[in-house]
């Protein structure tokens, strides 16, 4: 490998001196992301403004045997865009111009640096939806969305990042510049290429375009919220909208814990006796969300609801939302060493997986507070220290290796959508198996024959 310095003034010809940035602060800025317990430096910091620049920075890298970690805005929950094992993070948040959005085509070509709000507001701007809605929407890039594929709060109807990726351009490892997909919604020539680099979290390719597909906005949207017991009467309470046949937009649950923490930090009027808050949403036409919430409301009143409640206005619904969104942030204020996980199993199984949840953070001693998608089953137990606290943290991980190990035997997953990245490595193969394992790294190696590209992570 190359010297420090000797890397830098190469990566400097290749990008310009003033898109590499070598500096104390940003070598460890850029050697966390907001995975906590997770850091090391890399040896240099690089923003390429270009594909080319892109493809130049993998060529050198490749042949100078230099690990390169691609980062969007270092917002997963993985340690996914940690360097583990030093040498470049590649920042592609420059290129981030949205190059196209088109009604008749439904569908938005964008670099990959953008931001998923940016897209949103771009489709939004012309009547149209893009549905992939991480809670981390403003800040997480497109690229960092399609390689994590990212999930969301509309995640029950609308799907995940995948299912609305058309095309990527990417370059590989070695340099190369291709082209997977496109602007088609029918085209079956070939490996699906675009999908393995869906989720790949940034071992096979730099993904620095992305065509994805729109839908039309719906005419209204609608929010509702059920206090309930406990969240494992909650949980039931989503296993029985889903039996009455209604997919709504969005199905999410806080517990106890993250409604007192919300409610102190956001004052958003939350009632403060309940086990647990359901909360709901649907769009399209107006009749069909009036028609959908009302149904919602009576089989959560059948299924013991506390109260329910339909916002009566945008701005009630958007503090709702907010409720959701915010769950991570109020829980930190509790103490600054937050662990957030996300552990899914099969819905019907949901209330099961609560109640294991809190016997093993009892059990451990630990204050784990649960939120999450209660319609697709992913849950983000998330566990609350004083980053003093070594012991605590030691009982933190023996805890979540038992969630994931309780979400395996669930016939659920070690994630849902955060990735797999270097935390949950360690878990992989009790999800997949050594056959799937040995699979995954021939894949790798054939992308990435040098081994440059994110090391420490999937295919590792
Ligand atoms: C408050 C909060 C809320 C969140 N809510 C959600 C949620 O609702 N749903 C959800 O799924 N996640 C959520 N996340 C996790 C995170 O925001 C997502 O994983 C997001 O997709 C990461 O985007 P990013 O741009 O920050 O990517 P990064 O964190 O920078 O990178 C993530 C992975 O993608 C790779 N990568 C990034 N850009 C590229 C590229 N252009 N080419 C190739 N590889 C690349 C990286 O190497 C890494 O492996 C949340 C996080 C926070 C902090």
């Amino acid at each position: 490998m190359a010297t420090d310095t000797g890397l830098a003034r190469d990566l400097a010809a290749l990008v310009g001196p003033g898109h590499v940035r070598t500096d104390a602060g940003a070598l460890t800025a850029y050697g966390r992301d907001a995975t906590p317990l997770f850091h090391a430096l890399p040896q240099a910091v690089v923003l390429p403004g270009s594909t080319e620049e892109v493809a130049a920075v993998l060529r050198y890298a490749t042949e100078h045997r230099v690990p390169v970690v691609p980062r969007g805005a270092g917002s997963n929950l993985c340690a996914a865009t940690v360097p583990l094992t030093g040498g470049i993070v590649l920042v592609l948040t420059r290129l981030n111009k949205i190059l196209e959005v088109s009604s008749e085509e439904l569908l938005a070509r964008v670099q990959t640096g953008v931001s998923t709000a940016a897209l949103a507001d771009a489709a939004a701007a012309r009547g149209l939806l893009y549905a992939p809605d991480p809670g981390s929407r403003t800040v997480s890039t497109v690229g960092g969305n399609v390689a994590t594929c990212a999930g969301g709060l509309r995640g029950l109807k609308y799907g995940v990042t995948r299912n609305y990726v058309l095309g990527l351009e990417a370059v590989l490892p070695t340099g190369e510049i291709i082209r997977t997909g496109g602007r088609l919604w029918k085209d079956v020539a070939g490996y699906d290429l675009t999908r393995l680099l869906t989720g790949s979290e940034g071992t096979l390719a730099v993904i620095t375009e992305a065509i994805v597909a729109l839908l039309p906005a719906p005419e209204e949207s609608g929010t509702g919220v059920a206090y309930f017991d406990s969240l494992a009467d909650a949980s039931r309470a989503v296993a029985d909208v889903i039996s009455a046949g209604i997919v709504p937009a969005t199905l999410e649950f806080l517990d106890r814990k993250c409604i007192a923490a919300v409610e102190e930090f956001a004052g958003l009027g939350l009632r403060q006796d309940a086990g647990a808050l359901l909360l709901f949403g649907d769009d399209g036409a107006p009749p069909t969300v009036a028609a959908n919430l009302a149904r919602i409301q009576e089989v959560c009143a059948d299924a013991g609801a506390l109260e329910t409640t339909l916002a009566e206005d945008v701005a009630r619904a958007d503090a709702l939302l907010a409720a959701r969104r915010c769950s991570l942030p109020a829980l930190s204020r509790l103490g600054s060493l937050t662990i957030l996980e996300d552990a899914t199993v099969p819905r019907h199984r949901q209330a099961e997986m609560v109640d294991r949840i809190d016997e093993i953070a009892a059990r451990h001693d630990l204050l784990i507070a649960t939120f999450g998608h209660a319609g697709d089953g992913n849950l983000h137990p998330t566990c609350v220290l004083d980053p003093e606290d070594t012991e605590g943290a030691d009982r933190a991980h023996r805890a979540f290796a038992e969630i994931f190990a309780a979400a395996i035997a669930m016939d659920g997953t070690i994630t849902g959508e955060h990735g797999v990245g270097a935390a949950k490595l360690p878990y992989l193969a009790d999800k997949i198996g050594a056959d799937q394992m040995a699979l995954l790294r021939r894949v790798k190696t054939a992308f990435d024959p040098a081994g440059i590209l994110n090391p420490g992570k999937l295919g590792s």
